[in-house]
């Protein structure tokens, strides 16, 4: 049993409906991968409650800095130093800190009868994680993306779609092995964790290898093994059970079935993802509607749009997770609505704008008929980062651009979007995405200390509209720390850096001739 105490931590609060709020001075309790409590810091009886870390062995990572962790007479999260009104708690007199028995008297939890989770003498001790100063939001996740492709970052620049495809992505994607998609997905993972990604929902080749990475580095992930329907049968077939292998394979690896979209996965084969989708229980996670101009081209061809291309096949019915879907039409939304339980769509503007692709998902309409709507980066072939700040506040921009509406996509309504909307594109909507008891213990803890981020007057402004990727300070996934201070625990981001370094151009080499498909929506 392993056992983390945040403490005297500022947490934002994300409701189903209404205001998000931030809360100031609590005590986060965490129990292996979960929390178990949030309460004022202080509070009597947490620790009896809750078996969290005491006394006896007590680890503060940080020292004794009681000052640092001060807030202001705002109580908004401040600049670190400031000794604020309400006065820092000096976690060596706090109760749990190590070899201080506190005031409110530190119960070893071993000792407190029936306390759930009551610590064994042979357990490790717990840790105690100095929170003043620092503001914690439910760790954030990455709803798309296609994490190796950050080995081809900068690498297809000023293109349109057709020739993003058809002159760079498609033709380098012939290079891939399974050791580049390792290398790639390492350095994926990094940058993620650092940037308080603690869930990536990814679709991409050698999905084994991706799984591999997140293992190793601590983050959570549901991996969908893409395929297209010109690599032939035995290759879907392989997917198919690669998806069923990785669904087995860590408690934090998820897995669904990835057709990479209606227009290079045919109907036929579309039908036959369905029908394995839910004789397994699995989600479908595929491209969609991306463009207004797919919209058309599948009605020119095909007499219907996309989205009813996914009714007609059974994807809708199995439960899906669409990409982007900025060609959803008016008279698609009566179709989501009837699968709006299982339908989720998942937006990525930076990547509209950057390749003028005309629209931006419809997410107010899609919210109208119930359908969850994540917050993702897409690859860093085209997005350049896989910094989901970034995407949050491009979303805020971009909708309220779409509607010419600055009351719309609200800071609450974008965090909501970026925290609830987002866990549920990751297929795990009851699991994570929000900080309260129950829920997988992922928790970025963010300083917004720096010169961009102050003066606070509202920290959840800060969050959408200020706030750097290098603003996390500590990160857990499920209960595990995985960045401490700025730093991974996990790997070591000079080998990871080098050896993606290494591998890189041997990615982008165009020299061998071929593509493993062709953009022809
Ligand atoms: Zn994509």
């Amino acid at each position: 049993m392993s056992r983390v105490l945040i403490r005297n931590v500022s947490v934002l609060v994300v409701p189903e409906e209404g205001e998000c709020r931030v809360d100031e001075a609590q005590d986060i309790y965490v129990q292996d991968d979960r929390i178990v409590a949030i309460t004022p810091t202080g509070a009597p009886g947490a620790h009896d409650a809750t078996g969290a870390p005491d006394a006896r062995g007590a680890q503060d990572t940080r020292g004794a800095q009681g000052a640092r962790g001060a807030q202001d007479a705002t109580g908004t999260p401040d600049a670190r130093g400031a000794e604020g009104a309400r006065g820092a708690q000096d976690v060596s007199r706090a109760p749990g800190a190590r070899g201080a028995e506190g005031a409110r008297g530190a119960q070893d939890a071993s000792r407190a009868p029936g306390a759930p989770g009551a610590l064994g003498a042979s357990e490790p001790p717990g840790e105690v994680i100095d929170g003043g100063g620092l503001l914690a939001v439910p760790g954030l996740v990455n709803s798309h993306t296609h994490s190796p492709m950050v080995m081809m970052r900068g690498a297809a620049e000023d293109l349109a779609i057709e020739d993003w495809f058809n002159r760079r992505i498609w033709p380098m994607e012939v290079n891939l092995t399974a050791e580049r998609v390792r290398v790639g997905a390492r350095l994926a993972c990094a940058e993620m964790l650092l940037g308080g990604v603690t869930t990536f929902v990814d679709h991409y080749f050698h999905a084994d290898q991706i799984a591999a990475a997140a293992i190793e580095s601590g983050i959570r992930a549901d991996l969908a093994p893409t395929f297209f329907s010109s690599a032939g049968q035995d290759a879907i077939d392989a997917a198919f059970e690669t998806t069923r292998d990785l669904s087995t394979r860590h408690p934090r690896i998820t897995a669904s079935l990835g057709p990479h979209a209606t227009y290079t996965v045919t109907d036929e084969d579309l039908r036959r993802t369905a029908g394995r989708a839910r004789a397994d229980g699995r989600r479908i996670h595929l491209h969609a509607s991306e463009t207004e101009d797919q919209t058309r081209a599948s009605l020119e061809k095909h007499g219907v749009t996309p989205i009813q291309v996914l009714e007609q096949t059974g994807v809708l019915e199995a439960g899906a997770l669409i990409a982007h879907g900025c060609g959803i039409r008016e008279e698609d939304l009566p179709i989501l609505e009837r699968y709006a339980d299982r339908t989720t769509v998942a937006s990525c503007p930076k990547v509209y704008l950057k390749l003028a692709m005309g629209e931006v998902t419809p997410i107010k309409g899609l919210r109208s008929v119930g359908v969850d709507v994540g917050i993702g980066t897409d690859g860093a072939a085209v997005h350049n980062t896989l910094d989901v700040w970034e995407a949050i506040r491009m979303v805020a921009l971009t909708q309220k651009q779409r509607e010419h509406d600055a009351e719309w996509m609200t800071l609450s309504d974008t965090l909501r979007f970026a925290t609830r909307g987002s866990a549920a594109a990751a297929g795990l909507k009851d699991q994570i995405g929000v900080l309260e008891p129950g829920r997988q213990a992922d928790i970025a803890l963010v300083d917004l200390s720096a010169p961009h981020n102050q003066p606070i007057h509202d920290a959840r402004a800060a969050l959408v509209y200020s706030v750097r990727a290098s603003d996390v300070v500590t990160v857990l996934v499920a209960g595990q720390v995985v960045v401490r201070d700025r730093q991974l625990t996990t790997m070591d981001l000079t080998e990871v850096l080098a050896e993606a370094k290494d591998l890189a151009h041997t990615l982008v080499d165009l020299s061998q001739g071929g593509a493993v498909q062709h953009y022809a929506p």
